[in-house]
């Protein structure tokens, strides 16, 4: 039987508390998101927390949940969330991470589109 040093140590670093729970939808989370340097929003509902004064730092006091509120596309093409504070107001963008839902993201993506400041129905 072929034994496979490398998988047997991921298996060891998986087994460390690697996750936590998410304070808005209270789904577990891993803490390792592929693509990103950090998890930095929840992959379920995409809801993150203020704790970055600036991205990666973990120096802001505030702590509260932050409301995903739109999607930005950067030149390059590569999505990033609009995050703003539910407490302070203060407007974050993430980088996505290649397991969050897909589904949750669409639908933040065409919400703008679903709730039109302006008549839709042209007759
Ligand atoms: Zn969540
Ligand atoms: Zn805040």
């Amino acid at each position: 039987m072929r034994y496979d040093l490398r998988s047997h140590h991921e298996r060891r670093r998986a087994a460390e508390p690697a996750t936590f729970i998410c304070k808005h939808c209270s789904r577990p989370v891993d803490l390792h998101a592929p693509g990103t340097r950090h998890r930095n929003h929840c992959p379920w509902c995409l809801w993150s927390l203020h704790v970055d004064d600036h991205p990666g730092d973990r120096q802001s006091t505030c702590g509260c949940l932050m409301e995903p509120i739109g999607i930005w596309v950067k030149r390059d093409g590569e999505w990033a969330i609009i995050h703003r504070c539910t407490q302070c107001d203060a407007l974050r963008t993430n980088r996505i991470a290649g397991d969050d839902n897909d589904w949750a993201l669409m639908a933040l993506a065409s919400h703008a589109i679903r709730h039109p400041p302006i008549p839709l129905d042209v007759r």
